[in-house]
């Protein structure tokens, strides 16, 4: 069995989602079919959520109506069946009724965990009985019944599992459809994977069916060796190993989700990225196999807080730095990048939540300087530093104001932290320089 996620772009349009079916009549595969919400629309659902907390009722029904005349639209565009389309028009307005009845609840977290995810839902539900409409067998299912995830960094494989198999014994299909992005918390309470999470989905279903692969579909030729939203003449990458995919997901690159590649490593199934808008184009294949060591992306995180730690007394003695770890781990934040010296020591963080606390705490024992608005640019490639190319990295750095730079943590990755103005000056100098002039590092 395979696993096919089809991400906002792909789903956003009739066009698309002819498209879409296309490809899922391709072969006669059994695939389970994970589906983001259309394009826009989860966007739409977090200002909905936004709205609700303003206890503006009006702004409110406006919003869930334009919802609902988004998803008719296609209906009507989709079921050229009069008495179809009006049936699936009329279980859209129960949804939407359904969505304006838990508005009116009290605003909680899990008011809004329910809520945003029903971009998925109202998809999910069209594309599927559109499917069986043109002839297509297919088996909507709800991932809400099987998408266990204790908290966003811990998937309960084993009982996405073992529901999954109990679902599919007992309904039996060559397609599933279903959402991605919804999952089900340690309590059973509805909960999400974060934003991009539909890809997150896909290899947690993946690894819990021990699916032969799972091919993410977006509106673009696989991973490219840096940002192709901001930096021109990027390529797609062929083959990246699971350790160098993980990092650039980490570090920025939006095409995956940043947890997407963990289920699966371990489990040897490769991961494909794909193009819904031309599907014979190769992509990318994630795998743990090393095709060509050396440089192969960059890719760059935003919302950075660089903290320096500095203490004349002891900082490097036995015993300071553990102090110091402890207080981050209380406030479970979790640090990226870290430099020491005899007298400071420099980490970065992206979850700013409870940095007063952590900046009180360790006060006490050291003077603490703030910095927000930092990118770390993240260099990647299986033994990146001995890549011919990388020699030219020293060179490179006379001309970027760097505040941090680490390697050694993984022989995968060179991460330089700099203010987030500089971020896209760094990264197309970045590529003009370590790609442009060395085409024999290029992949
Ligand atoms: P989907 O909605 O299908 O999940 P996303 O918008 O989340 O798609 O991801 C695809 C987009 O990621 C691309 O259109 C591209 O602009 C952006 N992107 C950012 N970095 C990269 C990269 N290194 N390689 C490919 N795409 C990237
Ligand atoms: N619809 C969700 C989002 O926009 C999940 C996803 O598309 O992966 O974040
Ligand atoms: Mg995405």
């Amino acid at each position: 069995m395979k696993v096919l996620k089809f991400g906002g772009t792909s789903v956003g349009s009739v066009e698309n989602l002819y498209k879409v079916k296309d490809i899922l009549i391709s072969d006669d595969d059994h695939k389970i079919v994970v589906c983001s919400a259309m394009s826009g629309v989860t966007d739409q659902l977090v200002n909905l959520i936004e709205l609700l907390q303003l206890k503006d009722a009006e702004a409110i029904t406006l919003h869930l109506h334009r919802l609902e005349t988004k998803h008719n639209d296609l209906i009507d565009e989709l079921i050229d069946e009069q008495t179809l389309r009006n049936d699936l028009k009329e279980n859209i307005s129960s949804i939407i009724t359904e969505m304006i009845d838990i508005s009116n609840q009290s605003f909680s977290e899990q008011i809004s965990a329910i809520l945003v995810t029903y971009g998925e839902t109202l998809l999910t539900y069209i594309f599927s009985n559109y499917l069986t409409h043109i002839g297509v067998e297919n088996i909507l299912l709800d991932a809400k019944d099987f998408m266990h995830v204790d908290n966003v960094d811990t998937p309960n494989i084993k009982k996405v599992s073992s529901k999954l198999s109990e679902i599919i014994t007992s309904k039996q299909s060559k397609i599933y459809i279903t959402q991605g992005f919804v999952c089900r918390d340690h309590l059973g309470a509805v909960s999400t994977l974060k934003r991009g999470g539909s890809d997150y989905t896909a290899t947690i279903i993946g690894a819990a069916i021990e699916a032969i692969e799972v091919q993410i579909w977006t509106d673009i030729d696989g991973l490219h060796n840096n940002d192709p939203r901001y930096v021109e003449n990027t390529h797609p990458i062929s083959h990246l190993t699971y350790n160098e995919a993980a990092e650039l997901a980490y570090f920025g690159a939006k095409i995956l989700h940043p947890q997407t590649v963990s289920p699966v490593v371990g489990k040897d199934i490769p991961v494909l990225l794909k193009n819904t808008f031309d599907p014979e184009a190769k992509g990318t294949v994630i795998s743990n196999k090393t095709y060509k060591k050396g440089l192969k992306a960059i890719s760059a995180k935003d919302k950075i807080t660089a903290i320096k730690i500095k203490s004349n007394r002891m900082l490097m003695a036995h015993g300071y730095l553990k102090r110091i770890f402890e207080v981050f781990d209380t406030y479970h934040t979790s640090i990226d990048m870290i430099t020491t010296s005899e007298i400071a020591i420099s980490l970065t963080i992206d979850n700013t939540t409870n940095l007063d606390k952590i900046v009180k705490e360790i006060e006490v024992y050291a003077e603490v300087t703030v910095e927000p608005n930092h990118s770390i640019i993240c260099i990647v490639g299986e033994s990146v530093i001995n890549d011919k190319s990388s020699y030219k990295l020293f060179e490179i750095l006379n001309h970027i104001p760097v505040r941090m730079i680490s390697y050694g943590g993984s022989n995968n990755n060179i991460s330089i932290l700099v203010d987030t103005k500089d971020k896209l000056s760094t990264l197309r100098f970045l590529n003009r320089k370590l790609f442009q002039t060395s085409t024999e590092t290029v992949l």
